[in-house]
């Protein structure tokens, strides 16, 4: 099954997508979480990467494509994907159905987590000091919030069309409650797409 777990910064996607990615036995694929590590090993794609980031700015199109299409060949990833942070722009999400329309496959269900900008700003500037991530800062959050409505929640529209299964869930809520309606709506949509 490929699934994208959708939602805006601070929503709870990389908590929760480690955890249903455990439960259904899936590779969690986190662009964020790749490219911090890029960042961290100062490889060439860090740096292009890296000051784009601290800014709360999204990265190229280009270049987070490349590292999708590079992690998902893995072979982990033959059995499916639980994508968090990607596809994050409608250019992106178009790449990603190419590429696996390539492999005879697309996505399978989105999930969509909604949660509201006031809950999200007190997450976000808590995760600042537990782990001080350098975009958590009040300015950064902002311009992520920004980039998020203007250029991220239009690629719900895309999966809008028959295909992919779109689900939109509370995602307020205990980190329990939110994994289970999930893991819940991962279900109807596999069923869904097997159906289909
Ligand atoms: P995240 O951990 O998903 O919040 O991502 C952290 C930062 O990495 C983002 O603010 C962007 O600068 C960059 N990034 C992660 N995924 C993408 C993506 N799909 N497209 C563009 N930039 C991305």
């Amino acid at each position: 099954m490929i699934a994208v777990l959708f939602g805006p910064p601070g929503s709870g996607k990389g908590t929760q997508a480690a955890r249903v990615s455990a439960r259904i036995g899936i590779p969690h694929i986190a662009t964020g979480d790749i490219l911090r590590d890029e960042v961290a090993r100062g490889t060439a794609l860090g740096l292009e990467a890296g000051p784009i980031m601290r800014r709360g700015m999204l990265v190229s199109d280009d270049l987070v494509v490349r590292v999708i299409e590079a992690r998902l060949l893995q072979p982990d990833a033959a059995r499916g994907a639980l994508l968090d942070g990607f596809p994050r722009t409608v250019a992106q999400a178009e790449a990603l159905d190419a590429m696996l329309a390539r492999r005879g496959r697309g996505v399978d269900v989105l999930v969509a987590l909604d949660v509201p900008d006031r809950v999200l700003k007190e997450r976000v500037l808590k995760r600042a000091q537990l782990e001080g991530r350098p975009d958590d800062t009040p300015e950064a959050l902002e311009l992520r919030l920004a980039t998020y409505r203007a250029e991220t929640e239009p690629v719900l529209g895309h999966y809008g069309a028959p295909g992919t299964r779109v689900e939109r869930i509370d995602g307020v809520g205990s980190i329990d409650a939110v994994t289970e309606r999930i893991t819940a709506a991962l279900a109807r949509g596999h069923e869904q797409a097997q159906a289909s």
